[in-house]
Order: structure tokens, then sequence, then C-alpha cells
């Protein structure tokens, strides 16, 4: 079959035949039909310090993706054969304990598809049964290929009531604009996203950011009191990874305040611990998706009206991936969709 293969070490990826993925008896092979480029893969294809020590080389990649179930193994239950599904990037362990208490979330063992396991930009994907995620009949294609970072948004965003809540989210990507669109449906009063990159930003804006701020032209304390927010941020999403970013972040934030940490920062840096401490916030960090409660969320804000359809801005066939990557690249775009044939 045909794959995005890491053949060596250094940027791109190859579109090469590799051998189809085997089955277990507890999984099920899905064929891909659309898949969308992650920030992960863009690290991949980069060949950064961390995928280079986390990739092996040889290992086709991917794991945002919506695909059809064409076999299964003989212990499957719950599933048919042309089911469509995407599926649960995260392959627990099931006998650790906080699998074993239902937290499969957080699995100390924790198996990434498309990182640590043959991934999705590929015909197909063998992936155990208990990951898959049947996709209602009324949600699109094209909004089922982006699932994944959009469990992140909403575990991220539905950690803390945002009901009548002022909200703070520091990164317009694609997950950061997300949390915008998922904040204003559950009720936030003021979303307030924060980024340098324009594009993103106006983004953000039609997916219902009550104001926009690029910190590098403006002040976030002269947003706030235009808006006439007078104590500061009652929830804070932290969706860029940027020390700068989470450090203001902590300087607005009302006391009592709470955060949820997404962006992945370098190791150590370092805040001002005065400011959670005095003021009493509380901190969270998140990691993947809530199984699968997060899914059922996914599927229920859709239906209740949700639209997230503005954050689909490019589609390329296959044969057209450099350029799908390139277009990811240059921060111009909110996600980009690989149709597979
Ligand atoms: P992204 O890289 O597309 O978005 C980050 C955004 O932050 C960019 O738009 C960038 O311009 C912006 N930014 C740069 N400097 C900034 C500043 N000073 N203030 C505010 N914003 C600034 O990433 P994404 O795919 O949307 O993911 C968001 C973050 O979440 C990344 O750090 C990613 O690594 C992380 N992530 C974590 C998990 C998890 O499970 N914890 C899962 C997926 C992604
Ligand atoms: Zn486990």
């Amino acid at each position: 079959m045909k794959a995005l293969v890491k053949e060596k070490a250094g940027p791109g990826l190859t579109l090469a035949e590799v051998p189809q993925p085997e089955m277990g008896h507890n999984d099920v092979l899905i064929r891909i039909r659309k898949t969308a480029i992650c920030g992960t893969d863009i690290h991949i294809w980069k060949w950064d310090e961390w995928a280079a020590k986390t990739v092996p080389i040889g290992m086709h990649v991917g794991h945002e993706y919506v695909g059809e179930i064409v076999a299964m193994g003989e212990e499957v239950r719950g599933f048919q054969l042309g089911d469509r599904v995407s599926g649960e990037g995260h392959v627990t362990c099931g006998h650790c304990r906080n699998c074993r208490a239902g937290r499969r979330h957080l699995c100390r063992n924790t198996v990434g598809v498309g990182v640590n396991r043959p991934g999705a930009f590929a015909e197909f994907l063998s992936l155990p049964a208990v990951n898959a995620f049947k996709i209602p009949d009324n949600i699109a294609d094209d909004l089922a290929a982006i699932f994944d970072p959009y469990g992140n948004a909403t575990h991220t965003a539905l950690s803390f009531n945002l009901v009548g809540e002022d909200v703070l989210i520091t990164g317009a990507g694609p997950i950061g604009i997300m949390a915008v669109a998922i904040a204003r449906h559950v009720g936030a009063r003021h979303v307030v996203i924060t980024d340098v990159n324009d594009y993103r930003l106006d983004l953000a804006s039609k997916m219902g950011a009550s104001r926009v701020v690029n910190v590098a032209r403006e002040r976030l304390t002269h947003v706030m009191s235009e808006l006439g927010m007078v104590e500061g941020f009652d929830v804070g999403l932290e969706m860029s990874g940027v020390p700068s970013a989470f450090t203001q972040m902590l300087e607005v934030m009302n006391h009592g305040g709470k955060v949820a940490l997404l962006g992945i920062p370098p190791a150590e840096t370092a805040i001002d611990w005065n400011q959670v401490i005095f003021k009493g916030l509380e901190i969270k960090g998140i990691y993947g998706r809530e199984m699968f409660e997060t899914w059922y969320k996914m599927v229920a804000m859709l239906q209740s009206g949700l639209d997230l359809n503005p954050i689909l801005t490019h589609r390329y066939p296959l044969n057209a991936y450099v350029e799908g990557f390139e277009t990811m690249l240059s921060g111009q775009s909110g996600k980009v969709i690989l149709e597979w044939p």
C-alpha cells in the first residue's frame, strides 16, 4: 500500500510502498479516506530534536483521519464492516492503575499512532477496535478527519466551567481557534485570544472570539479595559507552548482563576510562582483526549450547532502532499486536509 514514510533522517516525508499493516484479533482495519496534518506531523516533517529522538526511521506517520472499516479481528464486537470511523490515537496498556480505573487518558504506557506505531498517512490503518470511534452520518468526512485536534481543544476547554466566564486563550493555532468556538458555544462571556499571526487571528475572529489580540502590536491589558474587564480572566487556556504567552496569561488571571495547559513549552520554562500562589490559581495539565468522554462531547457539540467549518481552509489530493505540508508550514492556514484516493 502507499504511505507517507520518514525514509531518512532529515526534513520531508516520502510517498512510498509499504506492507499492509498486520491485524490482531482485537483490531479493526480502516481504509483511510481523509487525513489532516497536525503540528506534530510538522515537527516530524522538519525532523527537529524531538522527532529525531522519538520517531523511528522507516515509520509512516499521521494520526488525524477518517475512514471505513474493511476488516475486523474475530474478537471485535460493536462494529460492522463499512462503519465510518475516526480513532483515538493514544493506544493505552489496559493494565496500569489508571487504565483499570477507566482513566485511560492517564495511562503511563501510552503509545501514539503515527509516532511510536504506524500511522494514518496510508491507505490502511490497523487499530485496536476499542480505539475506533463511529462517526454519525450527519458529520462530514472533513470534520471527522480532525476529531483528534478537536478533541484536544474540547478536553482543554471543557476542563473548567466556562458559562458566563471571561476566557483567555493564548495561541491561535488550529487548536486554540477551535477552543474559541467551543468556549463561545458553551456560553462564555468574553473570549479573548492572543497570537502574533494575523491570518490565524482573523480566523479566530470568524469563529466567535470577542476580541483577538496580536501581542506583537497590542497590550492585553488595554484590551481588557476596552472590554470593561476590571478584575482579570476567570479561565485561561494555554495553547501556544510559548513561554512568554504563559507568563502573560498568569499576569492577567483573576484571583482564584483556573488555567489549563495544552501547549508544550520547553521542558524547564521558568514562571513567576508568586502569580500562582498568591492568586490561588488552579493549574491543570492536559494530554490528549479523555477516553471517551471527550469524543461524545465532540459529537454532541457539532450536533447542537457548533460550526467548525471555517477552520478547514485547505484541501489537497494525496499526490500534492508536499504542497499541503508547505501550506501548513507557512502559518497561513487553518487545518489542511489530504484526500486519499
Ligand atoms: P500551533 O503551533 O499551530 O499553534 C501555536 C500558535 O501559537 C501559533 O499560531 C503561533 O503563532 C502562536 N504563538 C506564537 N507566539 C505566541 C505568543 N507570544 N503569544 C500567543 N501565541 C503565540 O499548534 P496547535 O497545533 O494549535 O497546538 C497548540 C499547542 O498544543 C502546541 O504547543 C502543541 O504542541 C500542543 N499540543 C499539545 C497536545 C497535548 O496533548 N498536550 C496535543 C496537541 C498539541
Ligand atoms: Zn495503562
